[in-house]
């Protein structure tokens, strides 16, 4: 009787899960466990909005295998002994997993497989997470991309996996070996849940992707840089963080709704939001390549940095209380959320690098804390990008101006007076700005602004001048992510 363990981590699905379903096929028992590892819960870059997401999808995934005769193990403790351990309980063979891309996961799956090497268990990786990894995406001469659009464009052209099944039921009677209650409440994993908005699980998963392609999919050009009441974007990121729902899948559906595309734009739409994919992937292979990017600066230069603003400023931006209204409406939700749409993602990010001249990497450690779809490859990318200081970074000297953006992005203000509700009854003209009416601003009880734009962005083309060297390049200064 051949037993295989499959090991879940970062691919909470029956559906679509390449290393579970090549545990269901090649085994005759298959035993699935999640470990909690307490050096993840207390890493300073857990918080509660991820912990919360991820119990939920533990209980969906527990469900889900139940219903099909399955049980998913819960133990706790280090990987390296609690896997190896329960391999042995149950006679596995092997111990199958898919692939985690961040380095604290590749040196714990090291240990593991060493571990379960000395008890002659073998333990095997699949690729799931991505449709191509960090070295099937080449340059003619063999070396890897760091520039994202001949990335994408050498992606598109490789094939593209279609979906894998769902498991089935058991082929022969399984054991059941004890298994710890998943909590109820976050206390005992160390973080106090906070309430979210995002369901969790497989099923809420598929669920926000076919919503996404039946319609929104189409005018995503447009909804990706604009704030409306319903999302512009899929909101699929703690679903890919968390594989609540598997990249295959994902593309599959795309392609079908691609092919109910009856414009032109609404095929560009469709290509674009197949872009952000293709730029998780880049992030992705980024980290995998360079992991050094996680404790600096892709380009190291900008590692030398002087960075100015103080403890004071970076409370200010994590409580929402800048007195730039789409700053602090960004940060206010995120806090109360754990969500932050990418236009303003991009935004406080820039404020807090350029404006408040702060190191990105307090910021990218916040994010990391409070997003529910913080995601090292994607975040670290993200930040380095808004400094200037990464792969294909916006240029240093591209700095946002917080009020045009805030405009741009919330043309009546809408979002702000949700977030910020001293200025629930500013006019839509000066929302952005209300210290242009000093009346208002005073009777609003909102915070004047604690830096000035235009004073800041000077002084921050001088600190990143200072370890450039060069003088910068006249060009606008701002412009979208491609
Ligand atoms: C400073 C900063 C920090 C960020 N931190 C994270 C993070 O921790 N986790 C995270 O998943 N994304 C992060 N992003 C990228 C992006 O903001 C989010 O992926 C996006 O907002 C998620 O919303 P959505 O699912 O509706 O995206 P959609 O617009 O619907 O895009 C679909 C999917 O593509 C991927 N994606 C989209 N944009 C990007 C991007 N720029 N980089 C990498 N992948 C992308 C995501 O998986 C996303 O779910 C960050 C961006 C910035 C500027």
């Amino acid at each position: 009787m051949k037993t295989v363990l499959h090991w879940f981590r970062r691919d909470l699905r029956v559906s679509d899960n390449t290393s579970l379903w090549q545990a269901y096929t090649e085994s005759d028992r298959l035993v699935a466990v999640f470990c909690w590892d307490d050096a993840i819960l207390q890493s300073p870059d857990v918080g509660p909005a991820r912990v919360n997401f991820l119990l939920r999808s533990l209980e969906a995934l527990s469900r889900n295998l139940e219903s099909l005769g399955h049980q998913l193990v819960v133990r706790r403790g280090p990987p390296e002994e609690v896997i190896p351990a329960l391999a042995r309980e149950v006679g596995a063979i092997s111990v199958f997993t898919n692939r985690d891309y961040e380095p604290y996961a590749m040196a714990r799956d090291e240990r593991v497989r060493a571990a379960l090497k000395e008890r002659s268990i073998g333990f095997r990786s699949h690729k799931d997470a991505v449709i191509h990894e960090e070295r099937e995406v080449l340059t003619r001469t063999g070396t890897v991309y760091s520039v994202f659009t001949p990335y994408s464009r050498a992606w598109k052209t490789l094939p593209v996996a279609g979906p894998l099944p769902r498991i089935g039921a058991p082929k022969s009677p399984v054991p059941s070996p004890p298994s710890l209650p998943l909590p109820n409440g976050g206390e005992a994993l160390g973080h106090p849940l906070a309430q979210s908005l995002f369901p969790a699980g497989e099923r809420a998963g598929l669920q926000a992707l076919e919503a996404f392609l039946e319609e929104r999919v189409f005018g995503y050009d447009h909804g990706r840089n604009v704030l409306e009441t319903i999302p512009g974007t899929s909101q699929l990121s703690p679903h890919l963080r968390f594989g609540t729902v598997g990249i295959r899948t994902v593309l599959d559906r795309l392609q079908t709704a691609r092919s109910r595309a009856t414009t032109a734009t609404r095929l560009k739409s469709c290509d674009t939001w197949l872009s952000e994919l293709i730029w998780r992937e880049f992030y992705i292979q980024i980290l995998t390549n360079h992991p050094r990017v996680a404790a600096g600066a892709f380009r190291p230069e900008y590692n030398q940095i002087q960075w100015q603003g103080t403890d004071g400023q970076f409370d200010a931006w994590c409580a929402g209380q800048t007195g730039y209204p789409i700053v602090d409406a960004a940060m206010r939700c995120l806090n109360a959320t754990g969500w932050m749409h990418n236009r303003l993602r991009m935004i406080v990010a820039m404020f807090l690098t350029k404006d408040l001249m702060i190191s990105w990497q307090r910021g990218e450690r916040y994010f990391m804390r409070t997003l529910v779809d913080g995601d090292l490859a994607a975040n670290n990318g993200g930040w380095q990008w808004s400094a200037g200081c990464g792969t294909d970074a916006a240029p240093y000297f591209r700095i946002f101006n917080p009020v045009t953006q805030g405009e741009k992005c919330d043309p009546d203000g809408a979002f702000v007076r949700q977030w910020v509700p001293e200025l629930a009854d500013a006019p839509s003209d000066s929302i952005q700005e209300p210290w242009a009416r000093p009346l208002l601003l005073a009777r609003s009880g909102y915070v004047p602004p604690i830096v000035q734009h235009d004073v800041q962005r000077g002084r921050c083309l001088a600190m990143f001048k200072a370890v450039k060297g060069a003088a910068a390049p006249s060009i606008p200064n701002e412009e979208t992510h491609e």
